[in-house]
């Protein structure tokens, strides 16, 4: 991690996702090399899109994988509709205000707020609930053509994006149809921005930081 975010400082990380896959995919090498390197890291790991049986099933075993070695974490998965998170915003505002009665992040990993509606909503409302901790946006290359410049990054090995990239295919077969859950698309994802940090092995996840307090 940059020397700016002393990874070995964070204790209470929270995950939080618009849709079942999108944490893993957008920050999973960054969370392994975390738990790799901070056994005693307590993760909460919420994903609000769970209306799907399928997904649900897929998005529990894939946290669980994500986070194995953790000193402590719970995953809670909502069962919002997929793509209608603003129409169910009364709702979802309730959910953020009743986690954060008991979730005191130090790190937040979140959605960006691009243009999906979902992924919106999910970084408005982390800003909202937890205005003062640190808030890492992760990105998700998708049909909405957000893919941006983010100005966060965290270098990765090659042996943490094999992992990441294969449990994606293992958790989530309901995806890979979809043309952005591809192999392909992952590495490009993890080299370019590996090549724009001058990554050591040449691969990285990147996300946007609107604040960091020294
Ligand atoms: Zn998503």
């Amino acid at each position: 991690m940059s020397s700016l975010l002393d990874m070995t400082r964070v204790k209470h990380l929270l995950c939080l996702g618009a849709h079942c896959d999108d944490i893993e995919v957008g920050a999973g090498g960054t969370i392994l090399r975390l738990v790799e390197s901070h056994p005693e890291l307590e993760v909460r790991w919420v994903v609000l899109g769970g209306e799907n049986p399928e997904r649900v099933k897929e998005a529990q075993h894939s946290a669980g994988h994500f986070l194995a070695g953790v000193a402590k974490s719970e995953v809670n998965i909502f069962g919002f509709r997929d793509g209608f998170l603003p129409f169910e915003g009364e709702q979802v505002k309730e959910t953020f205000d009743e986690l954060q009665s008991n979730v005191q992040p130090d790190l937040i990993f979140t959605n960006h707020r691009d243009h999906h509606q979902d992924h919106c909503l999910v970084s408005q409302l982390t800003w909202n609930t937890w205005p003062h901790s640190v808030i890492l946006e992760y990105e998700i290359a998708e049909y909405n053509g957000d893919f941006g410049h983010p100005n966060f990054f965290v270098p990765l090995s090659e042996e943490q994006c094999q992992t990441k990239v294969s449990r994606l295919f293992q958790a989530f077969p309901s995806q890979v149809e979809r043309q952005w859950f591809n192999e392909d698309v992952f590495w490009a994802q993890l080299r370019l921005r590996g090549v724009e940090c001058n990554a050591p092995s040449r691969l990285a996840e990147a996300f946007f930081v609107r604040r960091l307090v020294a």
